[in-house]
Formats: structure tokens, C-alpha cells, sequence
């Protein structure tokens, strides 16, 4: 990965072996989380990663500093719940002061942003992404298995108020559990500047037994939305996501769908995961990793670093291998994987 012009070492960027450019890192501060999303995690949380293994600060900044002289460009922040971590402002600060980085995004469940919005904004967080499934309190309990649906529209509109925007509501749409408020979703995006995406429920050790019966696909959503709006698809708000976008003339936002199962993105694949414990995670799904956290500790400089992502690309797959009601041992929680 590192050539030689006149005896000065050039860093290639990064690339896998598919010839796609690898240019976006999502990062895992903490595998904690104060929800427990039926789909995402168990109600008694996960066996937790010791604290003693979790990056540090200038641990996560060095390794993004790696990646950035390979040719890393965004990263969103995300978890478990990365709001639980303690002055996430700090590593905003951080990251953002590193030559090449010019995105910071941010993935959370809401519930601490209405405090934590502006001293982000000010750190330099860009966008945030929010997750919602329900706009009713009583199923949000149901759901995420704690309440807290006012918290999050307070984070939304704060949020919003500090200019952490466009600002994405990813809501994972399940059969007989919140599929009969995708109009109230698609309304929500008219009114305002959101931009909904709906995410097809994806098969984790965690949701196994309820996966069948719960997906709805990214079709189908379509083709309940168009029941009730004229859609036209659009370009959406930008970022690094796979999601397609959909809105009906004269709406402030947009609806979208996110189909890793129906519609797999992998083509487009754009992205490495940094786990909580320093494991650099080749694909969403199956064991494809290599360990950061040892040779940093070990005194790795920044090239040496740089070098372990040029041999993730070796081993990036060029596809996952989800499918609906299989349940595999490669399949493990989502939070734990670092969604
Ligand atoms: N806690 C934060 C949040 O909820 O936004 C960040 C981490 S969470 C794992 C990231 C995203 O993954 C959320 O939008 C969540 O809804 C989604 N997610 C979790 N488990 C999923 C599953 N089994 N299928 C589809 N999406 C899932
Ligand atoms: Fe927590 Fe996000 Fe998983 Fe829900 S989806 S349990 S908020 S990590």
C-alpha cells in the first residue's frame, strides 16, 4: 500500500480487492446502550466489553488519523448508544481537527441530545442520524423496552436548533408492530425538513424468532407510501448512506428506504467499522476483522497502522450473506457489531 517517489513514502488510498474505494469509517465509542430494542439487543443487555478495553480518546483519534492518510474522509459516530459515553463532545473535537476528515455524523437513539445538541454542533458534529420506530409513548415502551419518546422529539428539535442537519430518522419498520403508522412517518417528512428512511429488519441472534413475521420489505413499503402520496424519487440530503429517496411534490423532506436485504448495497460498499475494543470490522456481517487495539498499544505508529487497513481491504468481502430466518453464529447482535 505504501509506494516509494524518490525515496518519499506516497499512502495509497484505500481500496478494497472489489475496486471499491473505501472512504467512509463508522465508529463504535461504547457496546452500552440505555435502550434495549427488541431487535437490536437483549432485554438484560450484552455480556459488556471490559472498560479496561475499550479505546481511549486519543486511541480512537489515533487510528482515525491512520485511516485519514489512507484516504478515510467521514465518520459517523455510533454504538451501543454513543451519547452514554461520557464527554462525546471531546472526541468530536478531536476528530474533526485531523487533516482529511471533513464529516462528522453521529447515530443515536435520542434520548440524551436535547443536552448534549449544541455543545456537538460546537465541536464540529455535522449531521445527526435519530432513530425512531414509533411516534406513540406506549409502544416506544414496547419497543425499546424503556420509555422516552419525549426525550427524543426534544433531541430532534434540538438538534435541528443547533443546525445538526439534514437530519435522518431511521425507523425500522416491523410488521403488526409499528407498520400502520408509516403514513404518520410520512407526514412527519412532509411538514419538516426530515428525511424518514425506513430500515427492513435485519436477522440477528437477537430477533431471531420474530424475523419472519416482522419484515417488511423495502417494496412493500413503497407500495403502502404510494397509497397515500404521490411519490417521485430524489436525490436525498447527501451523506454516505445507501439509502433510496422518495417525496411528494411540494414536501420540506423526503421519505427513504434502506433494503439490505432485498435490495443488498454491497456494490456500493463504501465503509469499514471501528468495534468499541478496537477491532476493525471488514463487513457488517461475518468474522472479517483485525485488530487494532494490540498493535497500538504496542507502540504502532500511524503508518503502521494505516498498513493493518491496507490488509483489511485484502480480506473486505464483497458481499454480506444475510437471509431471512437463518439464524448463523456469524449473525451476532447488531450493537455488539457496531451498527
Ligand atoms: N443506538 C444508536 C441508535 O439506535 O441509533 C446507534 C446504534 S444502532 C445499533 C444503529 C441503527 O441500527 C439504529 O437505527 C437501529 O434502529 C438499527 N438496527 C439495530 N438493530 C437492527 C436490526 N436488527 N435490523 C435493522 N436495523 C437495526
Ligand atoms: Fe440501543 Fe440503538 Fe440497539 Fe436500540 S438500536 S438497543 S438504541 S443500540
Amino acid at each position: 500500500m505504501i509506494d516509494l517517489i524518490d525515496g518519499t513514502a506516497v499512502q495509497k488510498p484505500l481500496a478494497d480487492t472489489f475496486r471499491r474505494p473505501i472512504t467512509y469509517l463508522r465508529i463504535s465509542v461504547t457496546d452500552r446502550c440505555n435502550l434495549r430494542c427488541t431487535y437490536c439487543m437483549p432485554e438484560a443487555g450484552l455480556p459488556w466489553i471490559p472498560k479496561s478495553d475499550i479505546l481511549a480518546y486519543e486511541e480512537i483519534e489515533a487510528i482515525v488519523a491512520a485511516a485519514a492518510s489512507v484516504g478515510v474522509r467521514s465518520i459517523r459516530l455510533t454504538g451501543g448508544e454513543p451519547l452514554v459515553r461520557r464527554d462525546l463532545p471531546e472526541l468530536v473535537c478531536r476528530l474533526a481537527a485531523i487533516p482529511g476528515i471533513d464529516d462528522i455524523a453521529l447515530s443515536t437513539n435520542g434520548l440524551l441530545l436535547a443536552d448534549a445538541a449544541r455543545a456537538l454542533a460546537a465541536a464540529g458534529l455535522r449531521r445527526v442520524n435519530v432513530s425512531l420506530d414509533t411516534l406513540r409513548s406506549e409502544r416506544f415502551e414496547a419497543i425499546a423496552r424503556r420509555p422516552g419518546l419525549e426525550r427524543v422529539l426534544a433531541g430532534i428539535d434540538a438538534a435541528l436548533a443547533a443546525g445538526l442537519g439534514p437530519l435522518k430518522l431511521n425507523c425500522v419498520l416491523m410488521r403488526g408492530q409499528n407498520d400502520d403508522e408509516l403514513a404518520d412517518f410520512a407526514a412527519l417528512a412532509y411538514d419538516r425538513a426530515l428525511y424518514v428512511r425506513f430500515i427492513e429488519v435485519m436477522p440477528v441472534h437477537e430477533n431471531v424468532g420474530m424475523q419472519t413475521d416482522a419484515y417488511v420489505s423495502s417494496d412493500e413499503i413503497l407500495e403502502r407510501l404510494g397509497a397515500v402520496a404521490r411519490l417521485e424519487a430524489v436525490s436525498g440530503p447527501g451523506g454516505n448512506g445507501p439509502a433510496r429517496y422518495f417525496a411528494a411534490p411540494g414536501a420540506h423532506g423526503a421519505v427513504g428506504v434502506i433494503s439490505p436485504l432485498s435490495h443488498d448495497y454491497c456494490d456500493r460498499c463504501n465503509r469499514v467499522r471501528l468495534s468499541a475494543d478496537g477491532r476493525l470490522r471488514l463487513c457488517l456481517f461475518g468474522d472479517y476483522e483485525i485488530d487494532l487495539r494490540g498493535p497500538l498499544r504496542a507502540g504502532a505508529s500511524q503508518a503502521d497502522i494505516a498498513r493493518l487497513f491496507g490488509a483489511g481491504m485484502l480480506i473486505k468481502p464483497e458481499r454480506h450473506h444475510l437471509e431471512l430466518g437463518i439464524p448463523s453464529s456469524r449473525m451476532r447482535a447488531f450493537s455488539e457489531i457496531g451498527g
